[in-house]
């Protein structure tokens, strides 16, 4: 028998009194939770007990970020934590639909979830189309009997084209199908998707919400109540709930998230001019520009918060690329987003390296074409980088 100081319990007492509560809430590693009697356990069980039980079945870090989110969102059930954003996207789909089943997808979704759509799905019987998700007409095309739901993005990556939301949730709602919006990009600080028409809104916390690079995480919410328990109930099955201390770095980075992205965007759209005017830069795409093809949408949906990223293009081949990572010093050259510091990304040489580079050429990435997530660097110090690593290239 293993003792402690109290005897021979393993577990000591519990934590000691205290009339005054922490700031910070705490961190609950806590695999299990104990109840008083079968009673109380079966209360708990049938929902009259609040009380947590496995901690995969929920708990209490999860659920303070959960409804962090909620409030951001105007969601009406507490949303669902997932140990990535690939989770939430795996919840809805696999968890929502069957095989025989058809769904839309934006064509130019995220990597890992076009994916899921043209290789995961079909192998479970369920059939995929993707559809530009600006283009209401093709999206109507698309439908079929059993359509079930439009999974979209409202700006894409990395082309930052904006989906007509509006027109799509007119249609689902027409169409009697459901609409879900991966907020990730535009955050709940540039866009309300349950105002817009979302029936279930998808969140990579991995981003721009936990922003600091630390923290793997997803969020996803439906509207219907039954849809949002079918969701909760296939991510604990399906074992997606994500690890308490995640959960409690995320809840640290959603303190400060507002300040956050009102200063990356600001500081985008002070970049993005700043590009353009740079010779050597052949084009740069930012919503608030009004050469970008979507500006008056992105100007109607996003209410002046473009978002914090730019893309653009230089002149020159992967030498010239090469000479610009190299010289964008101090900042880093990552496939990701949304980080405090600003992060550049090549999708010619990593998210959309699977395509030929014709095709790539056809949606407009060349070997000159960069994303960059800009963070809260100083605005002027920033532009100065860019102005170096611009001259680099093409030197
Ligand atoms: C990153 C991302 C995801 C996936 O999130 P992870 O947390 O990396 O799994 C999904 N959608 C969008 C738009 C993303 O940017």
């Amino acid at each position: 028998m293993i003792s402690n100081s109290k005897g021979s319990l393993v577990r000591p007492t519990p934590l000691p009194d205290s009339a005054s509560r922490p700031v910070v809430t705490p961190l609950s590693p806590s695999v299990v939770y104990a109840s008083d009697t079968p009673d109380m356990l079966d209360a708990q069980y049938d929902g009259d007990l609040q009380g947590y039980t496995y901690s995969r079945e929920g708990h209490p870090n999860a659920d303070v970020v959960a409804q962090a989110i909620d409030r951001m969102e105007g969601a009406p059930h507490m949303g669902v934590l997932t140990s990535s954003g690939m989770g939430a996207v795996s919840a809805v789909l696999l968890g929502l639909l069957k095989a025989g089943d058809h769904v839309i997808g934006g064509n130019q979704l995220y990597g890992r979830s076009l994916r899921m759509m043209s290789e995961d799905l079909p192998r479970l019987g369920i059939e995929t189309s993707m559809v530009d998700p600006g283009d209401v007409d093709a999206v109507r095309a698309a439908l079929r009997p059993d359509t079930k739901l439009i999974l979209v993005e409202v700006v894409s990556n990395p082309t930052l084209r904006v989906a007509d939301v509006l027109g799509l949730s007119a249609l689902a709602r027409e169409a009697g199908i459901l609409l879900v919006i991966d907020n990730t990009f535009t955050t709940p600080r540039a866009f309300k998707a349950f105002d817009h028409g979302a029936d279930i809104v998808i969140h990579s916390l991995t981003k721009l919400l936990s922003g600091h690079s630390d923290v793997m995480l997803g969020y996803v919410a439906a509207k219907d109540k039954a849809i949002n328990d079918r969701l909760r109930v296939f991510t604990v099955t399906a074992g997606m709930t994500p690890s308490p201390f995640d959960c409690w770095l995320a809840e640290r980075g959603l303190l400060s998230f507002d300040l956050r992205y009102d200063r990356a965007q600001a500081t985008a759209a002070v970049l993005a001019e700043h590009l353009a005017a740079l010779p050597g830069v052949k084009r740069v795409i930012y919503p608030a520009r009004h050469d970008h093809p979507d500006h008056e949408r992105a100007e109607a949906l996003l209410k002046g918060q473009y978002c914090n990223m730019v893309s653009f293009e230089i002149d020159g081949a992967r030498e010239a690329a090469n000479a610009f990572a190299r010289g964008a010093e101090g900042l880093s050259f990552a496939p990701t987003l949304g980080d405090v510091g600003t992060t550049i990304s090549h999708p010619a040489s990593s998210s959309h390296r699977a395509l030929t580079e014709e095709k790539r050429a056809e949606l407009g990435m060349s070997e000159g074409f960069f994303r960059i997530s800009v963070g809260l660097e100083d605005p002027d110090a920033l532009c100065a980088v860019f102005t170096q690593a611009v001259q680099a290239a093409v030197a």
